[in-house]
């Protein structure tokens, strides 16, 4: 087999984190699934960021094998501020369910009083330690409250990811310590991101994940366009490039993590249901 002309199967690869219930996938669904199977990317998480958006999450997940589905409420989404542990519990006993979140502190869009985005935050730990979810965390301008109350609410107990990572080394090595993985988006791949490829290049390959975001931040040369699932693609081959190893190492390392972080979804994956 070790022959040039070996062409090896594409190596399976997840979209840690996507928003495929947005607007921008209406009607599109049949197109983005086969885009994936094209590229190898075998599975994806659809993030919630709203309860008013949580039913068309649930229902891709439910509808679809190898897509599962978190619940939360979105820092940058000032409304259903008041959240309680039981909206998002109750809904996460779906065994589709794989997390809770994304959930978080954005300073960078949201300025004034956010006293309630840290109340929120703190709210979805609390439920995501009695559901025994993992936390699926965005952090924007506000690593040291982030850090902190993640400290304070005992989020080390079900660990997570900080998604979508833009932050110093020094935060992700605290989440790390935490029990928390580091995942990286389109963003790597852009030119002027140094610090974000700095970062990829150091986080440890067993803590690292891999997402799109979807519908935003399309990787190069994709940038600027519609991003969706598929191109995961390119943000493992700029890590690994970044790294110095091979793309499959990163599909790899990132899977397995994938599973491992996501306990449900690796359980169903076992079972041969996904
Ligand atoms: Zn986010
Ligand atoms: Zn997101």
């Amino acid at each position: 087999m070790a022959t040039d002309d070996f062409t090896p199967t594409l190596s399976m690869l997840v979209d840690s984190h996507c928003h495929l219930d947005f607007p921008e996938f209406g009607g599109r669904m049949e197109q983005v699934r086969g885009d994936m199977a094209e590229q190898g990317v075998t599975h994806a998480l659809c993030v919630s960021v709203s309860l008013s958006g949580w039913e068309n999450v649930r229902r891709l997940a439910q509808t679809y094998d190898n897509f599962y589905a978190s619940v939360g409420v979105h820092p940058d989404h000032v409304a259903e501020d008041i959240l309680t542990e039981a909206d998002l519990v109750q809904r996460a006993q779906n065994p589709k369910v794989v997390a809770i979140g994304e959930t978080g502190l954005d300073y960078y869009r949201q300025t004034g009083d956010t006293s309630w985005q840290r109340e929120r935050f703190r709210t979805h730990i609390r439920a995501a330690r009695e559901a025994g979810l993992p936390l699926i965390v965005h952090t924007r301008d506000a690593a040291k409250d982030t850090l902190a109350i993640m400290r304070e609410e005992g989020a080390e107990q079900v660990g997570g990811v900080m998604h979508c990572f833009t932050e110093t080394l020094a935060m992700a090595e605290a989440a790390i310590a935490m029990n928390f993985y580091v995942s990286f988006s389109g963003i790597v791949t852009f030119k002027n991101a140094t610090a974000v490829k700095e970062v990829a290049c150091r986080v440890p390959l067993d803590r690292l994940l891999v997402e799109t975001d979807a519908p935003y931040l399309a990787p190069v040369p994709f940038r600027g366009k519609d991003n969706h699932p598929a191109l995961v693609r390119y943000v493992a081959e700029e890590i690994a490039r970044l790294r110095g190893v091979g793309f499959e190492v990163v599909a790899a390392a990132t899977t397995r993590n994938f599973f491992a972080l996501f306990k449900r979804a690796a359980r169903r994956n076992d079972m041969g249901q996904a």
